[in-house]
């Protein structure tokens, strides 16, 4: 999607449909959600008899579908021929994450729009297929300047949202004068070197009481094995919102978070150096599944995702090191650390004595430094290190693949 040197950025509109059209677009936006979710199954259903381990091409996908999703689901011709494309993409990239668990399905009405033929803006308003016009309310204008590519029209809580894929430029990366190293743990999110460190908490606190809310909801309907709230909609609705509620504050934190890193490191010419949390994550996985547990991966997960697609959208290298003993390893003679009082780590050979945050902050930078070998440029003036983390949060951008698709990286493009 991206492309050599353009990232795909997602613009975001606000639309509102004629009165007269809101009736007929909703209806056109459910009716494009079933056919998709059904050409996602019928798709894979299809690979599954033919013993296929990728999508087929889309003369077969066309003749599997085309006509079914005419005149089953009404949609129009070029739409129909949409729908199943992004049916195709989804499951394209289902399967490159693995394949594992359910197929992702759709949930809230949307639809894609591809450009010049799915959908047009002009003079403020967008015009889609079938004629309707929805007139731009909040617009989005970063990146009027950037041609646009395919477009996904969504509805949720009485709002129409269209959000644009925009080609832009990659920026001119920075030649990395050292490293700022990222380390994570329950409680905070350190970035630092030899030089700086900066703190931020993370947001799993805030995210666990939204969860503990849904499973106090969710025990008081039970009834032993027996899962009322399941079968009552107004209680299986709240405690999906508190679920998302969760997800979604640990979504907003790690981009920020991510943010605000990357910007310090592109003002200090630093290049970021984090762990790669394979490992971590492998050995989390195997503790129990509590909501705390989760939703630390999940932001260990969303943190790293966004760290990369940051340091790629500012030209920031990135460089991940294995973390194997980075938290017990001396950072300036290499000895086994010794504890020293409540988190804190001292070295018997040297006598260097840290937090056990900054010896992994300066561990993992120190290897970073290995890996990078001698491609440091020399400073040539004495490094500015208190500058201010811009706090401005980013728009919902979206990295590599298909960057149309719902938040979070799961299964649902809602
Ligand atoms: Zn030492």
């Amino acid at each position: 999607m991206g492309g050599e040197g353009f990232l795909t950025l997602c613009a975001v509109f606000r639309v509102s449909p004629e009165p007269v059209g809101e009736p007929l677009l909703l209806s056109l936006l459910r009716r494009y959600r079933d056919a998709l979710n059904y050409s996602i199954k019928r798709i894979h259903g299809y690979m599954e008899e033919n013993g296929l381990k990728k999508t087929p091409g889309d003369g077969a996908v066309h003749g599997l579908l085309y006509e079914e999703l005419k005149s089953r689901f009404g949609l129009p011709s070029r739409i129909a021929i949409d729908c199943y494309r992004e049916a195709k993409s989804i499951l394209k990239s289902w399967l490159g994450n693995g394949g594992n668990g359910r197929l992702p399905r759709a949930r809230r009405p949307r639809m894609w729009l591809t450009e010049r033929y799915g959908y047009r803006v002009k003079d403020g308003y967008v015009e889609i297929i079938g004629g309707l016009r929805l007139k731009i309310i909040g617009w989005d204008r970063r990146y009027d300047q950037y041609p646009s590519r395919q477009a996904v029209l969504t509805y949720r809580n009485g709002k129409f949202l269209l959000r644009v894929a925009k080609m832009v430029p990659k920026p001119q990366p920075i030649n990395p004068v050292d490293v700022l190293a990222v380390d994570v743990n329950e409680k905070y999110i350190v970035a630092g070197n030899h030089r700086v460190e900066h703190r931020f908490e993370t947001a799993v606190e805030k995210a666990v009481r939204y969860r503990e809310l849904a499973e106090r909801l969710q025990r008081k309907y039970s009834n032993g094995s027996y899962r009322a709230w399941l079968r009552r909609r107004g209680i299986r609705d709240r405690v999906r919102r508190f679920h998302e509620k969760a997800r979604s504050i640990i979504e907003d934190w790690a981009r920020k978070t991510s943010h605000e890193i990357v910007v310090v490191a592109r003002q200090n010419n630093y290049a970021i150096a984090r762990e790669d949390l394979t490992y971590l994550v492998e050995s989390l996985r195997k503790l129990p599944r509590q909501h705390r547990t989760r939703l630390v991966l999940l932001g260990y997960r969303r943190l790293g995702y966004w760290l990369d697609w940051q340091c790629e959208k500012h030209g920031v290298p990135c460089i991940a090191v294995n973390p194997k003993d980075t938290s017990s390893t001396c950072p300036l003679c290499g000895s086994r650390l010794v504890e020293s009082g409540y988190r804190r780590l001292k070295c018997p050979s040297c006598g260097f004595e840290a937090d056990r945050d900054t010896v992994a902050v300066l561990n993992i930078r120190r290897k970073a430094l290995a890996q990078m070998g001698g491609s440091l440029t020399t400073p040539t003036a004495p490094q500015m290190t208190d500058v201010a983390p811009n706090r401005c949060g980013e728009p919902v951008n979206r990295p590599k693949g298909n960057p149309l698709l719902g938040r979070g990286g799961g299964q649902q493009y809602a």
